[in-house]
């Protein structure tokens, strides 16, 4: 069945199109049965607190590891999901896995971590969204000051009434809000201004090539003392470099995602990383 998708139109007598087309068409066929077969797995990015020295959170990231195409990015497979409507069931999956991941790690003794959990488009807008949040904290049992739910500026503006009643709805609920890869899309000093958030997330694009180019250099710093004037927590994505990170911390942003501590990694792994951090069970103490 053709996908009458404005953006992804697909003209048939373009052989390099159809092959395209047909790629997608078997990736969406396969994305049906993942869910059931377990083919999502959710890797975890570590966030470091430039105050504290601490690793204080980590960011879920879905991984989808097809029998049929090998792993496939989310970059790839979340759109074609968003089309089919599948995004709702692996959405929920990711939300229920994140959180009852982070209370196993709190549940051994790990110090706690806030899980950050990205949501799409259609599961923010949906009524029942805030009440989903709120029965899997509760069949998790984890306590909702350690969920953060990431959203960008483009899921915001899809109804910004509706997003504004359901962020004062979460936050009422104890969970934390970032508004993610800010300074990318539409960015709008006056919607930051108007959401109840915690923490904006510097998209990595600023961090890249922060020390080849003062424009983007300039752009880091304008986010980073606008998130300082609204009070906001700031996380810097990307930082992949020792020199990345120096300019970042001297600058105090408060928070630091990136290759330079770890790339996303299996639950296991991170565990094994914390513990390499110091933030693992404390045994020995007392
Ligand atoms: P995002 O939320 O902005 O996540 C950060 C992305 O940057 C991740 O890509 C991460 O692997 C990558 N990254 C982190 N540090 C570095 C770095 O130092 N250098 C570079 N080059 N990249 C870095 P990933 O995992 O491929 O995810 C891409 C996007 O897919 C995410 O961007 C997010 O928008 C979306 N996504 C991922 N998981 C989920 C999910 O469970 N649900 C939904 N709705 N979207 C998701
Ligand atoms: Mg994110
Ligand atoms: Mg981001
Ligand atoms: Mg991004």
């Amino acid at each position: 069945h053709a996908k009458e998708n404005g953006k992804n139109q697909v003209q048939s007598y373009d052989p390099r199109m159809s092959t395209v087309s047909l790629e997608r068409l078997t990736l969406e066929n396969h994305i049906r049965g993942a869910l059931d077969n377990k083919e999502f797995q959710l890797y975890y990015q570590p966030q470091y607190d430039t105050e504290s020295s601490r690793i204080v959170g980590m960011e879920a990231l879905i991984r989808w590891f097809s029998p049929e195409h090998g792993m496939i990015t989310p970059l790839k497979f979340i759109p074609l999901a968003e089309e089919t409507g599948l995004i709702l069931p692996i959405s929920e999956w990711v939300l229920s896995q994140a959180c009852s991941d982070n209370k196993l790690l709190l549940d051994q003794g790990f110090e706690p971590l806030i899980v950050s959990v990205n949501i799409s488009a259609d599961q923010f807008t949906d009524m029942h969204f805030v009440s989903q949040v709120e029965r899997i904290l509760t069949h998790t049992g984890l306590p909702a000051e350690l969920l953060c739910l990431e959203i960008t500026e483009s899921v915001a503006i899809r109804n910004l009434e509706l997003t504004i009643r359901h962020l004062n709805d979460l936050i009422t609920l104890g969970v934390q809000i970032a508004l993610d890869d800010f300074g990318t899309g539409n960015s709008s000093l006056s919607l930051v201004k108007s959401l109840p958030l915690h923490m904006i997330k510097i998209d990595r694009a600023f961090v890249r090539d922060m020390t080849l180019s003062p424009a983007n250099m300039a752009v880091f710093d304008t986010i980073l003392s606008l998130a300082r004037g609204l009070n906001l927590e700031c996380c810097a994505e990307g930082v992949e470099t020792a020199e990345q990170f120096k300019i970042v911390s001297d600058k105090y942003c408060g928070l630091v995602q990136g290759y330079f501590f770890s790339k996303p990694v299996p639950l296991s792994d991170l565990d094994a990383f914390l513990r390499e951090m110091g933030s693992g069970p404390q045994e020995e103490e007392d």
